[in-house]
Formats: C-alpha cells, structure tokens, sequence
C-alpha cells in the first residue's frame, strides 16, 4: 500500500509563502494498493493536483473510489476539478457518511449549481456512482473497509483500510469525546485506562494499525477555545496512537493559521510527548507530496482488527427522544437539535416525570441531564438499567459534569454516550445520530463489496 498527501490543510486553503513546505491545499490523501487499487481519502483542493496526475499517469480508463470523511467544504471543494470526472470512461465512487440530512449526490451537486460553478454535476462525462455508509465493515475492490463515526459537528466517518498485508487508519475531522484522556499517569496509560466510552471506541479502531492519519488541528493551548468545533490536538493523537499499538502517526489538517515554522514546532512538540511516554510510535506532520509505503505486516494483526457494528434502520428521522433536564434553556436547544432530524421529542422537567413518562410509553432514546432535584440523573439512569426494559435503553448523558470521576461514573452505570455542556446543535444531533445507529446491534455483519460503476444495475 502507497500513501501520497495531495492536501494537508485544514478549514480553507492558505497558498503563500508561509505554507510551502507543508503545503495550502485542503484535506486530500491517495492511496494506491498493490493490485493496482485507487482510493482517496477526501476530496479538497488537493484533488485538482492529485486528478491532473491521473490524467497523466494512471492506466485507462481511470477507475477511484472517494473515501469522504464528511461533507465540509474542506473535504469536498476539489471535487469539482478532479479532471477525471471530465473524462468519457472514468469511473468513480463517492463514498460517504449516510445521515447529514441530504443525499451525498445532492450535497456534491449543490456546491455546482450554476451560481457556484458552470458545469452541473449531470453534465460530467464520468460514470458516478453515490455510496452512502454507516458504520461497518465493507470490501471495495480488493480492500476491507472499516468505517466508524468520529466525533465531529456532522456525521463524520473515519476509514480503516486493510489490504496488501497492511492496516491503514484516516481520522478527519474528530475531537476528543472527552476533556480527560486518561484516569491515570499518561507515561503508563494504556486504552483500557481512557475515561470516555467514545475515546476508547476510537482507539480500539485504530489498535494494532501500521498506520494512523490523524486530525491535529490545534495545539494543547488553542484547544480549549475552540472546543465543538471538532477538532484534536497532536497531545490527544499521540497518545491515542501509544495506547492502541500504532507503528506510524501522520498529523494532518493543519490550521491555516499555522505557518511552516509553527507546523515544525508541531511536529518537535509531537515527538517530544511520545518520547516522554516512552512510546515507539513514529510521528509526524503531514506535506504535501509526502509518500510513504506501509510494508506488508502480516496477517496477524488483521485477523483481531475491530468490526464495528452497522445499523439496519435509518437512525435520521422519526425516533422518539425524552430529553429529561430541570433548565428550559436546555430543554429548548435539545429540542431544537432533535426536530430538525425529523424525531418526535418528549421533555421532562424531572428525573420522577422522566420515570412516570418511560412507565407509560415506549422511547428509542433518552437524553438525561445528572444535576436535577432528586432522583438526579444517575439515579434515573441506575434505576433504568436495572429494569430489563429499559436494560438496552440508549441513554445519552448531557451535563455540565465534565470531570473524570462523574465521566466514569456514568459509563460504569450504564450510560451509552456521555456529552458535557456547553453543545452546539450539530454536535447534538450528530452524536444522537450515532447512538440511534448502534442501537439494538450486537454484532457486526459485512455489508459485503460495494460494486463498482459500469457493473451496477
Ligand atoms: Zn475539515
Ligand atoms: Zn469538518
């Protein structure tokens, strides 16, 4: 497997004279196995580049698959300049997170309306083929494909790729589920000691890869004034990548705020926090026309590699929610998050209400506030785990407890999901979105080979 950086940065392209060696381009990465495989993780202005070497070089007809993370403008704006789409013959498939509220047809063909770009999506000589994803397991071409939701203001997918004897991992753009990796000393954490469900879900992703492609947008000292933006720290990618056994971390999506001179002092800093928790990691900060090769590894971290759970149902629209919170303010912008998506809300003002209401008819989903007059919210959610019920119940915790030992408390009491306030809108209904997805699944089923253009009905 080849890897080749077409575009590192992160936001909005910065061109000049300040980020050329690790280059202006927005998020935009190839990746070439050895059967002669093209895939691209994301499509953002570094497309242009990587779409006029195809042109040049790649056997004809050119044939790619687009892994897209999500569908913000950093990640989608090269499409329209991917030069083979203008090619009679190429064919192409753009995968994508299912759930944004549009089709990803109808989000690429948006962005080419006439008012924004003279040619229509339906006017493009190539034959594309639209494949939305939820979490699971999949084979294109002659790779499986892991993709996992990250935490990210939009349903956003990360992609773990095996193929050739190799584990590659790319996760743009996600922030950590929680304030507080870890519960102990970081120089001895490993991924049982994270505190956060989430982020113990995203190491386990990532275990054993050769390979780990990580947001690192911000640094430890930028971080906390841009939280909900969906973002990581290299401090967070670093240690994640130590606690799940990654060989090689490549930080990308680099601020455009950031010079050259202060993506070297990035990437000094990376490598001095995985120094001092002894870790072998190797890492890096992503530039444009970086190459690596990810040596064949063996099978053997393959065969234990994590299968995530898929959904069967469409966990967009129509589920009911009981948001359970004793401030209206809450309850309101809760509520607000959750109609958009099409699902019926209930409130309750108080955990004995929430009880009275749950007796009395069924709920796909709770949100659950801690700090209410008694029963607060970890009693509630004690009691609901303890009915069989309601044993199953996904029941997201959304409080201003953001510490650790309220974080552990409620995953050790059964909490699915554990959200801190303040949240913004999308990043309510985003992580709704996931819990609905999971819900009810046990087990991971392939969803099997994605079938290429030309062979579809
Ligand atoms: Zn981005
Ligand atoms: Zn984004």
């Amino acid at each position: 497997m080849r890897v080749r950086f077409w575009g590192t940065r992160g936001s909005i392209a910065v061109p000049g004279p300040d980020t050329v060696r690790f280059g202006g381009n927005t998020s935009c990465v190839e990746v070439t196995t050895s059967g002669g495989d093209c895939f691209m993780f994301d499509c953002g202005t570094g497309a242009r580049a990587l779409g006029a070497k195809l042109v040049a070089c790649a056997p004809k007809p050119i044939s790619a698959t687009i892994l897209l993370s999500h569908t913000h403008w950093d990640h989608i704006q090269g499409f329209p300049f991917f030069a083979p789409l203008f090619i009679p013959g190429t064919r192409i498939t753009v995968c994508g997170p299912e759930g944004s509220g549009r089709s990803l047809r109808e989000v690429l063909a948006g962005q080419m309306e006439f008012t924004y770009f003279p040619v229509d999506i339906g006017q493009l000589p190539a034959s594309i083929t639209f494949q939305e994803l939820g979490e699971g397991t999949y084979e294109i071409g002659g790779a499986r494909i892991v993709a996992q939701y990250l935490h990210h203001p939009t349903m956003t997918l990360g992609y773990r790729v095996e193929v050739d004897g190799a584990a590659l991992v790319y996760a743009c753009d996600h922030e950590p589920f929680s304030e507080t990796l870890w519960h102990d000393d970081p120089a001895r954490s490993h991924a049982e000691s994270i505190v956060h469900e989430g982020d113990r879900r995203h190491a386990r992703f990532m275990a054993g890869a050769d390979m780990l492609i990580h947001d690192a947008q911000y640094t430890p000292e930028e971080s906390p004034s841009k939280k909900n933006w969906g973002h990581s720290t290299y401090e967070y990618a670093v240690g994640i990548a130590a606690a799940a056994g990654v060989r090689e971390l490549v930080l990308t999506h680099h601020d455009p705020t950031h010079d050259d001179t202060f993506v070297d002092e990035i990437e000094a800093r990376a490598r001095g926090y995985a120094a001092d928790l002894g870790d072998a990691v190797r890492v890096c900060c992503a530039h444009e026309g970086l190459e690596l090769t990810l040596a064949p590894h063996g099978a053997s971290h393959l065969a234990g590699a994590p299968v995530a759970p898929h959904s069967r149902r469409d966990a967009r629209r129509g589920s009911r929610i009981l948001i359970v919170d004793d401030d209206p303010d809450i309850r309101a912008l809760a509520n607000r998050a959750l109609i958009q998506d099409g699902h019926i809300v209930i409130e309750a003002s108080g955990g004995r209400e929430a009880l009275a209401l749950i007796d009395s008819q069924p709920f796909d989903l709770l949100l659950l506030d801690l700090l209410m007059p008694a029963p607060g919210g970890l009693e509630v959610l004690k009691l609901l785990r303890s009915r069989p019920a309601t044993a199953a119940l996904p029941i997201v915790v959304l409080t201003a407890l953001n510490d650790e030992v309220n974080t552990r408390s409620g995953f050790e009491l059964g909490a699915t999901d554990y959200l801190t306030k303040p949240f913004s809108i999308p990043q309510l209904a985003a992580r709704v979105r996931g819990c609905l997805a999971r819900a009810g699944l046990e087990f991971a089923v392939d969803r099997g080979p994605i079938v290429a253009p030309g062979e579809a009905d």
